[in-house]
């Protein structure tokens, strides 16, 4: 059985559905990744890797995962903290902003709580994957440890995918994120940005622009997603290009990126061609925006998976 770990934070998530009335469901973007890879691609060991607490919320969280057929026999249990949680807002003219209370989340803890046979199961992966925000949420001392680890894993023979997926309010500056992202690109097998990512944090926004810049960085493969817009992929000196079909009824983006992420690797794993990857990723972003929430209904997800 292939094996890949995802690594960062699930938090609770509370949206109101009707003044006063809060529904209560879990997301976050490693998290969203692993449940659309698992639904897709079920012979794929999807492990979680992040910390929760000793508390309800916890143990409800890891039972949806759990629900999810997500491998949690590696996720850490803090003693004395819980899961994040945020708050979405939706206003009458349906723009949404997001309150978080993440600050002292157990997932923050993450590289501290780890011990060796954590360690030890990670390097039998086949992949790992994390993004910047996973990157952000870690306590910033405990960085190195993750640089360590990942040089271990690649060391190992474990492939590192990374997602930028830069959130500019987790870090203290841009030139911060980008010192750390870059670091993420010396380490990295592939790369599954959004031009987005280089926009804000580079002010390039063409293919080719981002080829130069990521081109000192020698990543194997690099997957450039870009809204409605076509799909770039790079590997070395090919570049393919990859035409979006522009969904009619878009109705909630979160997760575009996340969903696209998880069945991209989720093929790659199962030995399909690039192509069909992208072409299934796609397809699945499409339909996962045309939905409310971060996580579809899995019988919208199966039937569309099953057509
Ligand atoms: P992120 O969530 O990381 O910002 P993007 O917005 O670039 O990601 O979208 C990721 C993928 O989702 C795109 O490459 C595309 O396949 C799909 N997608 C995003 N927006 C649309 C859209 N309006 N119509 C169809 N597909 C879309």
């Amino acid at each position: 059985m292939s094996q890949i770990f995802l690594m960062g934070e699930c938090m609770a998530e509370l949206q109101e559905v009707a003044p006063g009335h809060l529904r209560q469901s879990f997301a976050g973007d490693f998290y969203n990744t692993a449940v659309y890879l698992k639904r897709a691609f079920p012979h794929i060991d999807a492990c979680l890797l992040t910390a929760v607490g000793n508390d309800k919320l916890s143990d409800a969280m890891l039972a949806h995962c759990e629900q999810e057929r997500l491998d949690c026999s590696s996720v850490l249990r803090s003693p004395e903290r819980i899961p994040g949680l945020y708050w979405i807002n939706t206003d009458a003219e349906g723009e949404r902003t997001f309150t978080y209370w993440r600050d002292n989340s157990a997932a923050r803890q993450l590289m501290s709580l780890m011990d060796e046979a954590v360690r030890e199961r990670l390097t039998h992966a086949d992949w790992f994957f994390f993004s910047g925000i996973s990157l952000a949420v870690i306590e910033p001392q405990d960085r190195p440890i993750l640089w360590a680890l990942l040089a271990d894993l690649k060391h190992a023979g474990v492939k590192i995918a990374f997602d930028p997926n830069y959130r500019a309010r987790l870090w203290p500056d841009a030139d911060v994120a980008k010192q750390h992202f870059e670091q993420a690109f010396e380490l990295c097998d592939l790369l599954l940005p959004g031009v987005d990512d280089f926009i804000q944090l580079y002010g390039v926004k063409d293919a080719a622009q981002i080829r130069a810049l990521l081109s000192p960085f020698h990543i194997a493969e690099v997957v450039l997603k870009n809204g409605p817009a076509e799909i770039c992929y790079i590997a070395g000196d090919l570049v393919e290009i990859y035409p979006v079909t522009p969904a009619t009824n878009v109705v909630d983006t979160t997760s575009a990126g996340d969903s696209f992420n998880g069945v991209f690797l989720g093929a790659r794993l199962s030995g399909r061609p690039v192509a069909t990857a992208i072409e299934w990723a796609a397809g699945t972003a499409g339909l996962v925006i045309q939905h409310p929430g971060a996580i579809i209904p899995s019988e919208v997800f199966n039937h569309f998976w099953e057509a």
